[in-house]
């Protein structure tokens, strides 16, 4: 008999082996503010007419190759810069390890170190695993007590680590503020023709600024975003505009067919009706004001601006306050493992007013 163990020990890598998987915990029967999900669904009448779409998808064939319709669709509805294009991941996840493993491996020419990947720190997860799966290095570099960019860390370690790849998520996900767009500038500048830099625009349905149209002054820049965030979580759809060379780079990596055809109905059905999702979007910005002054009012917590569907906060004590809101099957994110930056923070996403009120009757029993 093959002995598992010693089989995974002699096929498995052993940074791998080190890792816990993505945890994911099951949402059934709570209240899911853990994932940044808009709560509302497409009205009833808009999901029968996507139903007769999805009925007459042809399911028995591969997607078009070249994407063109969707690519199109959202080249003209969601601003992307004339003589730009896109490519599409099955969620912004795909795009980030399509990212990492394009630029990971190359031999540095001093030496033969690993290609670096730089974030500032704490940032969404995914950068770092993404970048240790691929084979290369990361380095955090850490954001200053308010959450802001600490410029000359940042250029410090861009001088040091020269990376190949940067990531800057904005608005940041933990802390879900917008980093200064000067700043983000003058490192896209230092990191100039050694490296790439990645704006991740996940939550710009709620922040409403972008780098996107910044694409022409900056040959390095990579602007990403997803639908996920605007209310299509479940269809899986990231896509990422760069000039047109880097971008063929990209497209070698990515693998063929890698967004399927359902998604590709339901994402240009969606984006036909994108005025519905942004009425949804702006309701969730009203309840993220309301939510957020509730909060700054209860005795003890510390509420930090935000520009996304979520908030972060300091709570008096962030493992009692998780416990208590599980117990009433309200689902949050304890940040305080993170970073130390974080600690007692949580994450909250902005949800239905019903929703919101549950949560915060809840937290205001954990007090
Ligand atoms: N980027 C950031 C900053 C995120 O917070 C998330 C989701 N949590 C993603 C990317 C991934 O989004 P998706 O894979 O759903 O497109």
């Amino acid at each position: 008999m093959t002995d598992i163990a010693k089989l995974i020990e002699n096929t498995i890598r052993a940074d791998v082996r080190a890792v816990g998987s993505y945890h994911v915990p099951d949402s059934i029967g709570y209240v899911k503010l853990d994932s940044m999900e808009n709560p509302y669904q497409l009205p009833e009448e808009l999901r029968a007419e996507l139903g007769t779409r999805l009925a007459e998808a042809a399911l028995n064939r591969y997607p078009v190759p070249s994407y063109r319709t969707l690519k199109d669709r959202i080249c003209s509805k969601l601003g992307v810069p004339e003589g730009y294009d896109v490519l599409l991941g099955n969620g912004s996840d795909e795009l980030i390890t399509i990212l990492a493993t394009t630029i990971a491996r190359q031999e540095r020419e001093a030496g033969s170190k690993r290609a670096v990947v730089m974030a500032p720190v704490p940032a969404f997860v995914m950068f770092s695993r993404s970048a240790q799966f691929a084979g290369a290095d990361f380095v955090g570099v850490p954001i200053k007590s308010d959450f802001s960019l600490d410029l000359p860390a940042m250029l410090a370690a861009i001088a040091e680590h020269k990376p190949s790849l940067l990531f800057l998520a904005y608005p940041n996900n933990p802390t879900g503020n917008l980093y200064d767009a000067d700043d983000m500038v003058a490192i896209i500048e230092a990191v100039g023709e050694h490296g790439i830099v990645v704006v991740d625009e996940a939550y710009q349905p709620f922040a409403r600024v972008s780098f996107m149209e910044r694409l022409p002054q900056h040959p390095n820049l990579v602007v990403m975003r997803t639908l996920s965030k605007l209310g299509l979580a479940g269809i899986r759809l990231g896509y990422m505009s760069a000039a047109a060379p880097l971008l063929a780079e990209f497209e070698k990596v990515r693998p063929p067919y890698n967004v399927n055809v359902l998604t590709q109905v339901a994402a240009e059905f969606a984006l036909d009706h994108l005025d519905v999702l942004d009425r949804q979007a702006g309701l969730l910005n009203e309840e993220r004001t309301r939510l957020a002054a509730a909060l700054a009012a209860l005795p003890g917590v510390e509420v930090f601006p935000s520009a996304a569907n979520f908030i972060s906060l300091r709570v008096p004590d962030a493992e009692r306050a998780c416990a208590i809101l599980h117990g009433e099957k309200v689902l949050i994110k304890n940040l305080s493992k993170m970073h130390k930056l974080l600690a007692n923070c949580i994450r909250v996403t902005v949800s239905t007013p019903e929703e919101n009120d549950q949560f915060l009757a809840a937290l205001k029993t954990s007090l």
